[in-house]
């Protein structure tokens, strides 16, 4: 900790480190974001997560439980840094992100007892395209933060999808059905699963990993997302 910080000063002195937000200079405490453009950034209420859960995820039962520290919204300052982090290659912003889920959400997730994070797995050609899957940054950083095991290759996109930004819920629903396939069976049967996904919106595309993890024997699926939107 203390050799970051003396790391990050001296950083400092030679390059300054500049908030993605809002470009002010960052102190060499902060990382990636400065205080103020983070207040900006909406928290989730207890019982906005309670009213999400029972919208998206109470009537099909597969997920188990789910959080989101913060609310997504439109060209806010959330969005700039999910954007850096998606087509930028900014994998810090990933490793930050991981770790405010983490500061966030760590006691309701402690208390599932889960044994693996499994990040949404992008189609290998979308992959390709963009060289990297965003969410195994945010997953990765998260599971350090927790101490637990953040699985990557166990579970594949296996149909090539739309952006669904554009679709209904229905539309959502039919357009990710047979999406993924389990690739790893054993790192499965019994396990409590955390899925990760940057921004959940419907809850299609976690409720349909978690179907089939479920359905190759995972007991608890449980969700969680960087933001929350709709
Ligand atoms: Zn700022």
């Amino acid at each position: 900790m203390l050799l970051s910080k003396v790391g990050n000063t001296l950083a400092d002195f030679f390059l300054p480190r500049l908030c993605l937000c809002c470009n002010s200079k960052l102190h060499s405490s902060q990382r990636v974001i400065c205080d103020s453009c983070f207040s900006q950034i909406e928290i989730t209420s207890d019982e906005r997560i309670k009213y999400e859960f029972d919208r998206k995820f109470s009537e099909e039962k597969i997920i188990d439980g789910f959080v989101s520290p913060f609310v997504f919204e439109e060209d806010g300052n959330l969005q700039v840094l999910l954007h850096e982090l998606k087509y930028k290659k900014r994998f810090r912003v990933g490793n930050i992100l991981g770790v405010f889920l983490g500061e966030l959400n760590a006691d309701k997730i402690e208390s599932w007892n889960i044994d693996y994070i499994i990040p949404i797995p992008l189609h290998k050609l979308k992959k390709a395209d963009r060289g990297y899957n965003q969410s195994d940054h945010i997953g990765k950083s998260l599971a350090r933060y927790l101490d637990k095991a953040c699985l990557t290759k166990s579970v594949k996109r296996k149909k090539f999808t739309q952006s669904q930004t554009k679709l209904n819920i229905q539309e959502r629903k039919t357009n990710i059905e047979g999406a993924f396939k389990i690739k790893r069976t054993k790192n499965i049967r019994g396990k409590n699963i955390l899925i990760l996904d940057d921004v959940i919106t419907t809850g299609a595309t976690v409720t349909e990993l978690g179907k089939v993890l479920k359905e190759n024997g995972a007991n608890k699926v449980y969700a969680c997302s960087v933001a929350l939107a709709g």
